[in-house]
């Protein structure tokens, strides 16, 4: 029987190797803790949370919970794990976190086919079925080899990302499609500003209180001088926005008629937000220039100031930190094997999904994915109407120019046959659709297997 080799014991190598075990493939697990550490990590356990304590909201109807119960009804072992130990946290899946990598250390240790080391990888194994979870500080030398093996320019390690904005909660009546000097397709959703409304968020955003950056961030962030956070733009001088992300040139809102006649100047906005397209079906907007380090509940509150935003709703917030991730729509498929080594395969925070839980779901995949490719069968991908699904769907097909790591939302899914207007309601049919989806799935799974038993 082959052995796979799983290099890095976080939330996502912790379910893969467990996947690929339960499904009889004796797996090599490596964790180069505490040999070497992270600039993040304290302990020595497998699947630490470097930071929160909470997986995220645990109804069903929100996306994070979503995702829990896709995982509980797959066998996931981090959400089963997680769930034995969780501690009240109103209304979100929260554990006593030392129990929990506790208890996750010692089943994958004393499993008879988890070969489980605690040594550091420096070169990605050129022979047999690896998957690759070394999250988001991967250790150096092995970033270079993944960089070697990916090419240069396919990996990130500095995570400047905008907001993310559901485009159903754009008030389209305020903002307009368009592109500057209309180059190309209108694929810009353009959020207009008058004088008044642009020296209030101004006045607002260099006011905001900011997050406290880690110094391994603050050291990363030196590298990033093109990529300035907006509230250091607005720093700069009243008009220092007006003249980067947010100069009113060149655009022009077909409704008004066109302001670059001369009769039509005064209808020249003063300053202008930009939201760009983030996925093929046009269901989530990123918004132009507005890298931050802003805590996120000042993000919403001066974010909403923006004519056109004032009901936005954001499936990830602007973030400005050390983030180790390959561009998987370039090198992966939804299965999350390369699409130039299918015995390679990679999870986690590295392919750009965000968080435990998706970090979970893609050590889940991975895992699963690596012991049929060792049995020779063949891979699995999700319904897309599932949350796990939709993500890696997302992320192996997103557009590998503007590629940033995505959380599970329900931007990300495709939308319902019969339009819904309230949120919840609407959350509550993907939910219902998702694990619909997701049993006839598992059902058609078992019987091929037992097909193919017989
Ligand atoms: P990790 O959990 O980081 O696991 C990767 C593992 O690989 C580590 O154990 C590491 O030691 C090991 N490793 C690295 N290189 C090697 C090597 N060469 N050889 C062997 N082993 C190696 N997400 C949240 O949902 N909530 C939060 O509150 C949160 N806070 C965060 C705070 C910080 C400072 C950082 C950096 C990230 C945070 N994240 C948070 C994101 C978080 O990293 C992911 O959600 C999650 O940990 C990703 O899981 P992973 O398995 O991809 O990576």
């Amino acid at each position: 029987q082959e052995r796979v080799t799983v290099i890095g014991g976080g939330l996502a190598g912790t379910e893969a190797a467990w996947q690929i075990a339960q499904a009889g493939v004796p797996v090599t697990l490596y964790e180069m803790r505490p040999v070497k550490t992270s600039p993040a990590h304290h302990s020595e356990e497998l699947a630490e949370l470097v930071c929160s304590n909470s997986f995220g909201a645990m109804a069903t109807d929100r996306a994070a919970g979503l995702l829990h119960e896709e995982l509980r009804r797959l066998g996931s072992v981090i959400i089963g794990t997680a769930d034995k130990h969780s501690v009240p946290a109103g209304g979100a899946l929260a554990v006593d976190r030392g129990v929990f990598s506790h208890e996750l250390t010692s089943t994958l240790a004393n499993h008879p086919l988890v070969d489980f080391r605690r040594e550091e990888v420096t070169e990605i194994p050129t022979e047999g079925v690896v998957v690759l979870t070394t999250g988001p500080l991967t250790s150096p030398q092995l970033t270079a080899d993944l960089q070697r093996f990916t090419g240069m320019e396919y990996m990130s390690f500095f995570d400047a990302a905008s907001p993310i904005i559901v485009g159903e909660s754009i008030n389209k009546d305020i903002a307009f499609l368009a592109s500057r000097y209309d180059r190309g397709e209108a694929a810009y959703l353009n959020c207009p500003m008058n004088q008044e409304q642009y020296l209030k968020f101004y006045s607002e955003i260099c006011q905001a209180e900011q997050a406290e950056l880690k110094d391994f961030d603050r050291e990363t962030s030196k590298f990033f001088e093109g990529c300035l956070p907006i509230e250091e733009l607005a720093q700069r001088g009243e008009d220092t926005m007006r003249y980067g992300p947010l100069k009113p040139v060149g655009l022009f809102d077909a409704r008004l008629g066109d302001f670059r006649a001369p009769e039509n100047q005064v209808k020249r906005p003063y300053a202008v937000v930009q939201l760009r397209q983030e996925d093929k079906a046009g269901q989530l907007w990123n918004m132009v220039g507005f890298q931050t380090n802003l805590r996120w509940g000042e993000q919403k509150r001066v974010f909403r100031l923006i004519p056109g935003l004032e009901n936005a709703e954001f499936v990830r917030m602007g973030v400005m930190h050390r983030n180790t991730f390959i561009n998987s729509p370039e090198l992966l498929q939804p299965s999350l094997q390369f699409k130039n080594r299918s015995t390679l395969l990679a999870a986690g925070q590295l392919v750009g999904t965000e968080g435990y839980t998706a970090a979970a779901a893609g050590g889940w995949l991975a895992g699963t994915n690596a012991a049929r490719v060792a049995l020779g069968k063949s891979t699995l991908t999700l319904p897309e109407t599932t949350m796990m699904g939709a993500l890696f769907e997302f992320i192996s097909s997103a557009s590998p120019k503007h590629f940033q790591p995505m959380p599970p939302n329900f931007g990300i899914i495709p939308q319902l046959e019969t339009k819904i207007r309230g949120k919840r309601e609407r959350y509550g049919k993907y939910r219902d659709r998702s694990l619909t989806d997701l049993a006839n799935w598992q059902d058609t799974l078992y019987q091929s297997s037992l097909a193919a038993v017989n």
